[in-house]
């Protein structure tokens, strides 16, 4: 018999939520990557943004290094899913380093739109955070057309050398109501803005944002499962929180789950990062099972079906050793 408490309680989980297509295959490559050359194989920067999934590869024989200088000569290195400017290309190049790239063709239409944009010699506003792996990699491809704006903050800062001649992109991981918000403070200082041909914000960022929107508003507690540096998994506590969810908290796995968080908590809400494995989601539904909350029910927001193919060096090595 369920006391009162218990049978008010429910487990909404979100769907979509958990790997998208580019980081599905960007561990592949990585995996494939160990197969085919054996290991080591060097991989420059964490793959994905996500501790476990970094050591689980650490595990079977990558190494990760933060530069190319830590690649010794004639070996195998990989680029991560959020891509690498061209100065990195060419240093990989000269090191005689093999180089897989398994950067996200979603990014990699961001660098094509950057060097479009600057070869029409726009001033390029790149919305985006500071220091992330993305956005380094994209400015790099016209370093000195592009800018970075942080949020609507930055934009009186903005120097152009042609108010009318100005473009904006921006990072593929960011909130898609504050991204708007900054174009839109953009967009007053320079009414001819030109928007990118599409969003940047991806398919898999803006689905998982919608569908932690939708069990949010009447969540006592949302979890986020995901890694500090993922950003897109840090935009979701965002998202849950202006959604109305009373708490939201962003854990790595459940046993980073505090106890105290399900004082008077009857409406749980669960979702994870674009670099989440499912089997961390599993653990933390297995804690919320043990604390007497009911099995999750799934409330799907939209479907997805996207694929990317492998790397064609790397699937042209794996059909060379098959
Ligand atoms: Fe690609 Fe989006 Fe996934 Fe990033 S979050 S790897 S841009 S699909």
């Amino acid at each position: 018999v369920l006391s009162p408490d218990e049978a008010e309680r429910a487990v909404l989980l979100a769907a979509p939520r958990g790997y998208c297509a580019g980081v599905d295959r960007a561990v592949i490559t990585v995996e494939k990557a160990l197969e085919t050359y054996g290991a080591p194989v060097y991989v420059r920067k964490q793959i994905v943004h996500n501790k476990h999934v970094v050591q689980t590869l650490s595990d079977r024989g990558a190494i990760f290094v933060e530069e190319l200088t830590e690649v010794p000569a004639g070996q195998t290195v990989v680029f991560s899913a959020h891509g690498v400017s061209p100065q990195v290309h060419a240093d990989a190049a000269e090191r005689g380093l093999k180089t897989i790239d398994a950067t996200c063709p979603l990014v990699t239409k961001v660098h094509h739109e950057a060097k479009r944009f600057a070869k029409e010699d726009y001033d390029i506003l790149l919305i985006g955070h500071e220091g992330h792996e993305e956005v380094e990699g994209t400015a790099g491809e016209a370093p000195e057309r592009i800018q970075l704006v942080q949020g609507p903050d930055d934009v009186e800062n903005i120097v152009v050398r042609d108010p009318d001649k100005v473009a904006w992109l921006s990072q593929t991981t960011l909130s898609v109501d504050e991204t708007l918000e900054t174009v839109e403070a953009i967009r007053q200082r320079f009414p001819n803005l030109l928007d990118p041909p599409s969003d940047d914000i991806c398919y898999a960022t803006q689905n998982r944002q919608l569908a932690v929107k939708e069990i949010s508003a009447d969540a006592d507690l949302v979890i986020v499962v995901g890694s500090g540096n993922s950003s897109n998994s840090v935009r979701l506590v965002e998202v849950a929180l202006e959604a109305g969810a009373k708490a939201s908290y962003r854990v790595d796995d459940a046993s980073e789950i505090d106890e105290d968080w399900f004082d008077g908590v009857d409406r749980v809400a669960v979702t994870s990062g674009a670099s989440v494995p499912e089997d961390l989601v599993e653990g933390v539904l297995a804690l919320l099972a043990e604390h007497g909350y009911p099995d999750a029910r799934a409330v799907q927001s939209a479907e997805e079906s996207l694929i990317f193919a492998l790397p064609p060096e790397l699937r042209r090595d794996m059909r060379a050793v098959a």
